[in-house]
């Protein structure tokens, strides 16, 4: 008896964890120390310093801690006991003392995987937390001909299973689960068969998926048995091609000049969010995706492309302008999302510089949205008056060159997404637009859609819509490329204005 009472005490002694006990956390650059509580069996972890090791503040109001991740919302209630993460309630298992706040492990990882996009381990024997690697699946496409069909050819790394495919509504679907997809579509050569290809990475519920859109004429589509060890997917497309020859360009398009760099701008980032939909969708989250996918579908076609901004960061309007100036593009887009107080406002509007302050009272909320600029706001040293006329002149000046251009490069914009929306409501306006002025080559803004709208909110959450914008943005941008061509044509390249 006094035997099995030791062995019970001294097992005790060794799994519940005292007032100062901690184990590790590895965030993937450094070591933090945790406290938790419970036993080794049932062990709860201090939920503040948890969230701090991942640089988020733990800020309790009345019973609720609000915390914000990759543009992803954890709400954790400490009275109901519950977390909502990506729309999902989830019990929670708590202990609070002295201040701190304990959650038991699991439900720590329940709550922070989806948050993270990232798998959380935990190693009793060890006693480190740590987030799993991240695991960058690697993806190249390569196309060719064979016979009378053309083929696609997928190749992944082992890292990810093979991907779900799906066809729907001339595009073919890949999609991946992760969040981490990097595509090297360098052997992709474009053709009747296949005409675009859209990577949407960092998705919502952590997938990615490509976008393959087909031609016209292809009727019918073959997958070639696959098998897991080579990591190959064959896709064929069979239909009535007018020619099958290696290396025919589809584009033909002549020597002539067109432009070369475009600078695209993904409207707001960071602390300025930009407008946001009725249940929550944010403008800078929106922008920054078709503008990536923007970039991807635009350099397949030659051009050279720059964003003003990679990811979820603030820039003020001056030096996005100024970033295209540096950079000596032949085109600058700012892309934006429409929202005013009518709900039911949608479609898209294109805009260009216009000299003149009067704006209409349809336009001006628009226009005064997109014209904040929160860096502005904080400025203390305001140049005089007369500076600032001199200035706005300059800067104005710097776009008129270019205005009949941006009328154009707008005009085309518009069109395709007018086709697009099946709509001819709405169309090219000029307005006084900050992030326009001064911009040394031709420049539109482009409101896509209304982010007001339930239902164009709904849209833009869905990666087909995104898609059929960036190919329509594509298609303008193409049209405004042949247009310059042909105005350059049998101009000497000294006459030319802008050369590649
Ligand atoms: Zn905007």
């Amino acid at each position: 008896m006094k035997l099995t009472l030791l062995l019970l005490t001294s097992f005790l002694v060794q799994t519940a964890f005292g007032q100062d006990d901690t184990i590790q956390f590895y965030n993937g650059q450094i070591y933090h120390n945790l406290h938790v509580s419970g036993s080794r069996y049932d062990l709860f972890v201090d939920f503040c310093e948890f969230t701090e090791a991942l640089g988020r503040d733990c800020q309790q109001q009345e019973s609720q801690i609000t915390i914000v991740i990759k543009g992803r919302t954890l709400l954790v209630d400490l009275k109901k006991k519950t977390a909502v993460v990506n729309g999902k309630t989830i019990p929670l298992r708590l202990q609070t003392s002295e201040n701190r706040i304990f959650m038991s492990v699991r439900s720590l990882i329940r709550i922070y995987q989806p948050l993270l996009s990232r798998k959380l381990i935990y190693e009793p024997t060890s006693r480190v937390l740590h987030l799993a690697k991240k695991k960058t699946v690697s993806v190249s496409m390569g196309t060719g001909i064979d016979g009378n069909s053309f083929y696609l050819q997928v190749k992944h790394d082992k890292l990810s299973s093979k991907p779900a495919l799906q066809f729907t509504d001339s595009y073919l679907i890949l999609s991946f689960k992760t969040p981490y997809l990097r595509l090297d579509t360098s052997g992709v050569e474009f053709s009747e068969a296949i005409l675009n290809v859209n990577l949407f990475d960092h998705l919502p519920d952590g997938t990615s998926e490509i976008h393959i859109e087909l031609g016209k004429n292809v009727s019918s589509h073959r997958v070639d048995p696959y098998t897991a060890d080579s990591g190959f997917i064959v896709v064929r497309f069979f239909g009535k091609f007018k020619a099958i020859k290696r290396g025919d360009s589809m584009t033909g398009e002549s020597d002539a000049f067109g432009i070369h760099r475009i600078v695209i701008d993904p409207g707001h980032g960071g602390k300025d969010e930009g407008a946001r939909g009725p249940t929550g969708l944010k403008e800078k989250h929106v922008t920054l995706l078709l503008c990536r996918a923007l970039k991807r579908a635009l350099e397949s076609h030659g051009f050279d492309v720059l964003l003003t901004r990679e990811s979820d960061y603030h820039l003020p309007l001056k030096v996005r302008t100024g970033f295209a100036n540096n950079e000596k593009a032949d085109l600058f887009l700012s892309i934006h999302l429409n929202a005013i107080p009518k709900p039911n406002a949608w479609g898209s509007e294109t805009f260009y510089l216009s000299l003149n302050d009067d704006i209409s009272t349809v336009d001006s909320y628009t226009i005064a949205f997109e014209n904040r600029d929160l860096e502005e706001e904080k400025v203390e040293d305001i140049p005089s008056e007369e500076d600032l006329d001199l200035n706005l002149i300059l800067w104005d000046l710097a776009q008129t060159e270019f205005l009949e251009d941006s009328f154009r490069v707008a005009r085309y914009v518009q069109e395709e997404l007018n086709i697009l929306a099946g709509t001819k409501n709405r169309g090219v306006k000029q307005a006084p637009l900050k992030v326009l002025q001064g911009a040394q080559m031709p420049a539109c803004l482009i409101e896509v859609a209304f982010i007001s709208n339930p239902r164009e909110e709904e849209k833009l959450r869905t990666p087909i819509f995104k898609s059929r914008v960036v190919k329509a943005l594509t298609t303008a941008i193409r049209r405004y490329d042949r247009d310059v061509k042909e105005r350059n044509r049998g101009k000497a390249p000294s006459q030319q204005g802008r050369q590649p």
